[in-house]
């Protein structure tokens, strides 16, 4: 394979790829892999990705694993890139989403997790613990499950229902905090030691945004390696737009592209961290955001680790970051339902923020664009409200149907 080495994002430390590593030892800035692309660019080419499978690992020499025996999957296929109607959102005549509600578990937080966990268990991990919004918890204890490998979930108690039951089913040990995701993370970091536990949680590790990362890959290849001009990416703890930035790099270093997306960052206006310090032209969110309330759950993250990682990716792809409501979210939910298309509040939250940026002149309509939908509608039906007596009930013997 072809990691080299792990690098500090901070201080440019450097670690050994097969280390178990955590954050810098020295600052406790995010870690990154480094992987020698000169010598994969000559030894891969285009031709040999179009042979490959469309599934996720399609790319493995890229991925921090030993080898391919480490891989453990529960089946990640390339998910849908759908073209949306060019009528839909005017004027954008080149919209499109890409819809990861398809992996396992439901939610984009499988990739990182599956590259997490397989290495995790090759490098002889026994038990795991991760403080999550929700969904990073439920696709670690399926891959965990899949690899034998205990996690231990703490999660907001007014998680969504769904994915606390999601977790509890696939055998997570659950700790319901009463806070928010920092109260998790803390309650993880004070215990780590004394019980054991590797600590998953969200950039403070360097495996899930190799996981992250496969999806610049993968949705290049999609789009025939010509990428779109912006994407907007639902963003609570910053992990899938470091990966994007980290792929994009990447993808450029290889010369398999020539332009980077600008990568929008978007949020609940209801904890919006990082559109705040976007705003004020910040570099790091300073301060946790009060109150952090909002319908999108994984959105609900008041001060991410490392979010300086996540404003550096929005500055050098020239990108954005917007913050829209939750009665937005849910019309725009609404809306992509009546395509056929099942997304989460947080993934409908792109949509609402594409019409929100376009209203404030910064875009033409004319751009490429793509929505990344992070999960799937089906685990958040309890939100949308429908009273049953607005649907008619039927009398056994009826013979024509009332209005409705
Ligand atoms: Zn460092």
């Amino acid at each position: 394979m072809y990691a080299v080495g792990v690098e500090c994002s901070r201080c440019g430390r450097t670690y050994s790829p097969d280390a178990l590593l955590t954050v810098c030892g020295e600052c406790g800035g995010a870690l990154l892999f480094r992987y020698d692309l000169a010598r994969f660019a000559d030894e891969f080419s285009l031709k040999d990705a179009e042979r490959r499978e469309d599934t996720f690992w399609k790319f493995i020499e890229l991925l921090p694993l030993s080898s391919p025996k480490s891989v453990i999957s529960l089946g990640e296929p390339y998910t849908p890139l759908l073209k949306l109607p060019e009528d839909f959102s005017k004027p954008f005549r080149n919209l499109y989403v890409k819809d990861d509600g398809r992996l396992p578990t439901g939610t984009f937080k499988a990739r990182g997790m599956s590259v997490a966990v397989s290495k995790l268990k090759e490098l002889g991990v026994k038990r795991v613990a991760i403080p999550s919004a929700g969904n990073a918890a439920a696709a670690l204890s399926a891959y965990g499950m899949k690899a034998g490998i205990e996690v231990y979930a703490f999660m907001p108690r007014d998680v969504p229902e769904n994915i606390l039951k999601e977790c509890a089913f696939l055998g997570a040990k659950v700790y319901l905090v009463d806070g928010l995701i920092n109260d998790a993370a803390a309650i993880v970091g004070r215990l780590s030691k004394k019980y054991s536990w590797f600590d998953v949680s969200t950039n403070k590790q360097p495996y899930r945004f190799e996981g992250y990362k496969a999806m610049a890959f993968e949705l290049t290849e999609q789009f025939h390696w010509d990428p779109p001009d912006l994407i907007f990416f639902p963003t609570g703890g910053g992990e899938g737009v470091i990966g994007l930035w980290k792929g994009f790099k990447e993808l450029t270093e290889l010369g398999w592209v020539d332009k980077t997306p600008r990568l929008v960052v978007v949020q609940s206006s209801g904890c919006a961290p990082f559109v705040e310090a976007y705003k004020r032209g910040e570099t790091e969110i300073k301060e946790p955001w009060e109150n952090a309330e909002t319908i999108a759950a994984g959105l609900r993250v008041p001060k991410p680790y490392a979010s300086y990682l996540t404003l550096k990716a929005v500055e050098e792809t020239s990108g954005m970051a917007v913050a829209v409501d939750d009665e937005e979210i849910l019309s725009s939910m609404k809306s992509l339902f009546r395509l056929g298309i099942y997304a989460c509040p947080e993934a409908a939250a792109t949509l609402a923020a594409l019409n929100k940026v376009y209203e404030e002149g910064e875009l033409d309509g004319d751009e490429k664009t793509l929505l990344y939908l992070t999960g799937n509608a089906m685990k958040y039906f309890d939100i949308l409200e429908m009273e049953k007596r607005v649907l008619p009930i039927l009398d056994r013997n009826v013979d024509s149907l009332p209005d409705h």
